[in-house]
């Protein structure tokens, strides 16, 4: 089963991508950590990729399309697969499909989380990620017991650079003029499901979990 999870930042896809993959045994892939980690580890990737996501930038695509080539010929991928952050413009959804045709795959679901956009704010500059295994937390919405400790695994928890407000910005804009789009091209193909991300987060993650059952 391969699934897109699609929606603004702040939408609550992570959120609900460490859910699904524990119940559906799926790789989560998102392209937003894969950034991350090639940019704390200084490699010419992440060197390039840092100009771009430090200014609320989406990379180019030929960067971004080449992550994801690579990754889903990984043999984990062969049942499925949970792209979170990906695609998020026409030209990637193109290279999408051609990855996934050379591979013998298709797209089974692309869930849309639907969020008012007065709530990405407070969403994102609350936003707190655990440094040791990547689990989000809000220091409102969705808070750890102990503040600053994740409780999965005691790991430190970090802001990220680009939660600010004025990136904050310019990231909901790239999204409005360049990701949106996609909703459509996804309806036409008849493959996209709506969910209301407003609500709680354990309902979120059930009408995920029964569209994806289907
Ligand atoms: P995305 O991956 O779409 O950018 P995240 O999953 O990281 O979004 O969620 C953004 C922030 O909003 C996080 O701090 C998360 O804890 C919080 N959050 C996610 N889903 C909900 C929800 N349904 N209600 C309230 N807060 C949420
Ligand atoms: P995310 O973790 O999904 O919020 O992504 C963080 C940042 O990584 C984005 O603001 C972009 O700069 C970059 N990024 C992640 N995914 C993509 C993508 N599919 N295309 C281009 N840039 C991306």
């Amino acid at each position: 089963m391969n699934v897109i999870f699609m929606g603004p930042p702040g939408a609550g896809k992570g959120t609900q991508a460490e859910r699904i993959v524990s119940t559906f045994h799926i790789p989560h892939i998102s392209t937003g950590d894969a950034f991350r980690l090639a940019m704390s580890q200084e490699t010419p990737l992440g060197i390039e990729a840092k100009g771009y996501v430090d200014k609320g930038l989406l990379v180019p695509d030929e960067i971004t399309n080449g992550i994801v080539r690579e990754r889903l010929q990984q043999p984990d991928c062969n049942e499925g697969s949970l792209l979170d952050g990906f695609p998020r413009t026409i030209a990637q959804a193109d290279a999408l499909d051609v990855i996934m045709e050379s591979l013998g795959k298709k797209i089974d679901h692309v869930i849309n989380l639907g969020v008012d956009r007065n709530l990405l704010l407070a969403r994102l500059t609350g936003r707190r990620i655990c440094k040791s295994c990547g689990a989000t937390y809000h220091v409102v919405f969705n808070p750890p017991k102990q503040d600053g400790v994740c409780d999965k695994c005691e790991g430190e928890l970090y802001q990220r650079s680009d939660d600010t407000e004025e990136k904050v910005g310019t990231r909901l804009d790239e999204y409005v003029n360049k990701t949106a789009p996609l909703l459509e091209y996804y309806r036409g193909k008849g493959l996209l499901r709506e969910v209301n991300g407003d609500q709680d987060i354990d309902l979120v993650t059930s009408e995920i979990s029964s569209l994806l059952r289907g």
